[in-house]
């Protein structure tokens, strides 16, 4: 067919898989596992002992990098990674932006007699130099001071990446400013990770544990997407550029029947997913869960849990293997929060906690929490952190993206709440009442099937309305959006905790004045204290609910129901005073990622309203004037020869069309408009003026869809684009 939607389903519809079924007897997964990884393996084949000691150090105690032997460290992954077949290495760095960034600089050095060496040293590991001027640094750099450094984050390992145009040494790094100060979103998750270990171990030690095994906040990201045929992504402009669709009536058959849900997998996605899960592996990612989401079309990946700056720098390489390899099959990720209007959108719940060597998770409450004093003091300084900073955890889920989901009666509501389980909660009561003396016990779930065996029962339900919920040994923060790096997210963590453990620990040392007899009596009156003061924070109902935001209101919690109520929070005073006392952002860093994060905003809605007015313009106006034409003259040509002609359906597609013209008109006023009030003035005209402006025009071009001649209608439909496969 002529339009591109018909050449798209024609496509689609005869696609054959071109890829060889992966073979995993051939190469056992165990086998892949890390094999392009410089892992801790590899580093102690080919490093001098004392050499692997020190690295050895760095990353397992935090402590700083001995730079002598950075030559040596480089020399042997020069070796390692040639015999891969690399070609190039590159300092891997993670702008801002959200993306990954990458600088790509050759072995190979002439040595003026017309051959080259491959070259790789000390300082070329540890320091690059990208031409950073096209990353945003809000205001930090300016074009006379342009340089921007990428350094060597020696805890996160270094891997080999495979692409069908060469092989790459890739070196994670973080970016900073000439001046020091962070340009990204790695420096901050480290720094995050030191304030929250040192304000643990004060903690620790008044439990009697002295040992200093580092305690490091631990993350595991479930990433859920979407996958469409990539015909159907070029046929449509929107998708192509703003991630999401901007137009398309609801389908007949929507997600109502919940069939796709743990559903059998499709062949062509389970190939993807294998194919995605081996270069995964192979990469070092621990990848353990895949299935079917809610949404038809919508699946998710989960690794385990690993430590904070390195699950971050893995969630990168999720989202890009996922992408990668969906091109292969002829698909493509959709990673935005909501491609689909009324489909369920994605998020990506962050499992968070924190443990150590020797201590273990440190919210593991064992079968008795109510005894478990150490847990206790863990679980209320996440708590009484959550209460303290909402607004903040709400900041740092904010995105024009991840608005079209929070809220929407599928994804956690905007007000952040903690949900405990009832275990917990009953805990938790007690102690506000005075003391804690029992744990419900967890029992066993007994399933009326002979052959079945009793399972040990969680000790609170699911509950998956809540955006912050306690699932048994961790907390799950469901608010973050599917397209975010979960940096943001885990740097408020670990430091709101850190806060809320120094702020313990004070009141400890001071109560207790070094006797530890007196620690039980000081902690019982500190937890009552934090529950009373902090309790309100506690919500285990249903989060849809009307009823819960109006009890919120009243608890006092925060709605900030758009990111531009919630994103000028970042620079609340509680806010700046936290990140500069521990010494993981300073003001004017903090100050920067605000307005790069509003600018963002901005260009978002931007972009997407440009293509409302061009798709508008050039697809669907056309489309439906043609169809009008049409009915017009069948109109003409009935009375010409005596026939009534019934008008209502060229009355409506009339005043539909009429209705897109004036909605277009009035968005392009919008969008020219010089709203004031700064930075902040322009984020809400986008919000309350330039997105209804947006949907007013998608109303009269989705009821359009709903009239039109179908062969007329050039853009591939939700229908076409969720349920072929
Ligand atoms: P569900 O979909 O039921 O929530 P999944 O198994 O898909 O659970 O994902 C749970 C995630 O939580 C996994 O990534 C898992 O490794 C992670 N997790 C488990 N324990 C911890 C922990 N102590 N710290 C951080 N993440 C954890
Ligand atoms: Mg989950």
């Amino acid at each position: 067919g002529g339009s591109p939607r018909m050449s798209a389903i024609s496509a689609v519809t005869n696609y054959k898989p071109s890829n060889p079924p992966m073979n995993f007897i051939e190469t056992p997964t165990q086998e892949l596992f890390c094999a392009n990884v410089f892992s801790k393996a590899e580093m102690k084949a080919r490093l001098p002992k004392p050499v692997f000691k020190s690295v050895l150090k760095t990353i397992e105690t935090g402590e700083k990098l001995d730079s002598s032997i950075a030559d040596i460290v480089a020399s042997a992954l020069k070796d390692w990674a040639i015999e891969k077949g690399a070609t190039h290495y590159a300092h891997v760095f993670y702008p801002l932006t959200g993306a990954t960034a990458e600088k790509h600089d050759s072995f190979l050095t002439p040595d003026g007699e017309g051959s080259a060496i491959a070259e790789f040293s000390g300082s070329q590991l540890i320091q690059g130099e990208p031409d950073g001027s096209s990353f945003p640094s809000g205001g930090i750099r300016a074009t006379f001071e342009a340089r921007g450094y990428t350094i060597w984050d020696v805890t996160s390992p270094a891997y080999i990446l495979e692409n069908d145009n060469g092989t790459t040494l890739c070196i994670p790094t973080a970016f900073v400013s000439w001046t020091g100060e962070a340009l990204d979103k790695k420096t901050p998750v480290l720094r995050s990770m030191q304030a929250l270990n040192a304000q643990a171990q004060r903690i620790l030690n008044l439990f009697g544990h002295t040992d200093g095994a580092l305690v490091s906040s631990t993350a595991g990201p479930e990433q859920e997407y979407f996958l469409i045929d990539r015909n159907f992504f070029f046929a449509r402009p929107d998708l192509l550029n703003a991630g999401r669709t901007l137009f398309g009536a609801k389908p007949p058959k929507g997600q109502e029947f919940d069939d796709h849900y743990f559903g059998a997998i499709p062949d062509r996605v389970l190939a993807f997913m294998l194919e995605a899960e081996r270069e995964l592996f192979k990469l070092g990612v621990p990848i353990k869960t895949r299935h079917n989401e809610v949404a038809p079309g919508q699946y998710e990946i989960a690794p385990l849990f690993e430590f904070a700056n390195v699950a971050t720098d893995h969630q990168q390489l999720i989202m890009l293997t996922l992408r990668r390899v969906a091109e292969k099959y002829g698909m493509t990720c959709l990673t935005h929060e909501k491609p689909f209007a009324g489909v369920n959108g994605s998020g990506k719940h962050v499992n968070w906690s924190m443990g150590s060597k020797t201590q273990g998770n440190l919210l593991d409450p064992g079968d008795t929490p109510h005894e478990n004093a150490q847990f206790l003091l863990f679980c209320a300084a996440v708590i009484r952190a959550v209460h303290k900073f909402q607004g903040l955890l709400r900041a740092v889920v904010a995105s024009a993206s991840n608005d079209h989901r929070l809220g929407a009666n599928e994804a956690p509501p905007a007000i952040i709440s903690i949900f405990l389980g009832d275990q917990l909660t009953d805990v938790f009561d007690q102690i506000k009442e005075g003391g804690a003396n029992s744990s419900i016990p967890k029992g066993t779930l007994t399933v009326g099937v002979d052959t079945l065996p009793p399972l040990p029962k969680d000790a609170g339900d699911r509950n998956r309305t809540s955006p912050f919920a306690f699932t048994g040994n961790r907390f799950e923060f469901r608010a973050v959006g599917s397209s975010m790096s979960i940096a943001g997210p885990l740097v408020a963590m670990n430091t709101i905790v850190a806060e809320s453990l120094d702020y313990c620990a004070t009141r400890l040392e001071e109560a207790t004045g070094g006797d530890s007899s007196k620690l039980n009596s000081e902690l019982q009156k500190l937890l009552t204290e934090i529950m009373t003061e902090h309790g309100t924070i506690v919500f285990n109902g249903d989060g849809y609910s009307d009823e819960w935001h109006a009890e919120a209101e009243q608890r006092g919690l925060l709605n900030l129901k758009t990111t531009a109520d919630a994103l000028p929070f970042l620079q609340d005073e509680s806010v700046k005073e936290l990140f500069s006392k521990y010494n993981v952002l300073s003001e004017r860093e903090l100050e920067s990622r605000c307005e790069i994060y509003m600018e963002q905003y901005v260009n978002t809605i931007k972009v997407e309203a440009a293509l409302t007015i061009e798709m508008s313009r050039t697809m669907i106006f056309p489309a439906a004037v043609r169809y009008q034409n049409e009915l017009a003259s069948t109109c003409a040509n009935l009375k010409m020869l005596g026939y009534e002609f019934d008008t209502k359906t060229l009355d409506k597609v009339t005043s539909l069309v009429k209705a897109l013209q004036d909605g277009v008109c009035d968005l392009e006023e919008k969008l020219a408009a010089d709203p004031d009030g700064g930075m902040e003035g322009e984020i809400k005209f986008f919000c309350s003026d330039v997105l209804p402006a947006m949907l007013v025009v998608r109303e009269a071009a989705d009821e359009l869809e709903d009239y039109v001649a179908d062969d007329l209608w050039p853009l591939p439909t939700y229908q076409e684009m969720l349920f072929i496969k």
